[in-house]
């Protein structure tokens, strides 16, 4: 396998209000990315705070360091995407700004790829101080989604990652609007490893992940890479159809043979809330999808990009 020698390193960093550690970033990356060619590319994700401020600051510093401003939040998969869609490096590493991706694995990662590997992802070793309810629930979501996709993920894989330029382009390919990136990366394929690392506290501010979000993200992949939720719906009804016929040939033969039987109150309204129920649900799941096909119609760009600054020009996108 050949490999350029001196690969230009194309390092993708999303922030989002990230001006308690986006300094600490890039002090403590610098040194480190020394010995390479490369790229620091910042995709600001609309924040509010001083971060874009920071980040030119530091841009007087360095003249590898790009930011790209969002004409607002498109939030982080977006952000990731702009990365990739503009960088120009051999390869493409994709990292958060907190420094909860330890720069130090960079040249891991770097040596993988000179191995031959396409696609080198980081694994969290897991960490004690995430609630154990939270932990629960990112098992369930793997478990769910390996079984109805026919993708598997690698669990607890980060979005540290590197790619190398055709995994790049490959990844490029899919515009689609709900972007489940973790998801994208393993339909894109090619020859992948992974490296495990312990997560460092976040350096500063507070994680823009809440619960629901978290929830949303999860409902996402799985709508994104799997139409086995659809499908249910179908057995589901094939089998309360099946019982329901059954029951009607018992229950008419009970009335011949018994008479009329006339108090059933309780039963009947059990059975009316029973497939009242099943039948919103079943709807819910349907409208899960049809957003999602409203959403994808709709052909909206995946971001906007506001204005693209390096150290020497400025210059507007459109
Ligand atoms: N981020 C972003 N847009 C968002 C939210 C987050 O670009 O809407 C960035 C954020 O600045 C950070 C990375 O994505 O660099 C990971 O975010 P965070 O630390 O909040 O997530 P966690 O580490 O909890 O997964
Ligand atoms: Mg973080």
């Amino acid at each position: 396998m050949s490999r350029p020698t001196n690969p230009l390193i194309s390092i993708i960093v999303p922030v989002y209000n990230e001006q308690a550690s986006i300094t600490a970033f890039i002090s403590k990356i610098t040194p480190l990315l020394a010995p390479y060619r490369y790229e620091l590319l910042f995709i600001n994700d609309g924040s509010t705070d001083n971060t874009e401020q920071l980040i030119c600051a530091e841009q007087e510093k360095s003249s590898f360091i790009t930011l790209i401003n969002f004409s607002r939040n498109f939030g982080k998969e977006a952000a990731l995407t702009a990365g990739f869609d503009h960088m120009s490096g051999d390869i493409g590493i994709s990292m958060d700004g907190d420094l909860q991706h330890p720069p130090e694995l960079i040249s891991v990662l770097i040596e993988k790829w000179r191995e031959g590997y396409d696609v080198v992802y980081t694994v969290r070793e897991k960490r004690d101080d995430e609630s154990w309810i939270k932990r629960f629930a990112t098992r369930i979501f793997y478990l769910v989604f390996n079984k109805l996709s026919q993708l598997s993920l690698p669990e607890d894989a980060s979005d540290f990652r590197l790619l190398d330029k055709k995994a790049v382009a490959a990844l490029n390919k899919l515009r689609e609007r709900s972007r489940f990136m973790k998801g994208l990366f393993s339909w894109v394929g090619y020859k992948s490893i992974g490296v495990t690392y312990m997560p460092d506290e976040r350096h500063g501010g507070a994680s823009n992940w809440g619960f629901t979000r978290l929830f949303n993200f999860a409902l996402d992949g799985i709508t994104a890479f799997s139409s086995l939720p659809l499908r249910i719906w179908s057995y589901v009804g094939i089998i309360f159809a099946l019982g329901a016929f059954i029951y009607g040939g018992i229950l008419i033969a009970q009335t011949i043979i018994f008479g009329k039987d006339l108090p059933g109150y309780a039963s009947l309204m059990v059975a009316i809330f029973f497939f009242g129920g099943i039948q919103l649900f079943s709807l819910g799941v349907i409208g899960e999808y049809v957003g999602r096909i409203f959403n994808e119609s709709k052909n909206r760009p995946l971001y906007l990009v506001d204005t693209i600054l390096t150290s020497e020009i400025i210059d507007t996108n459109d």
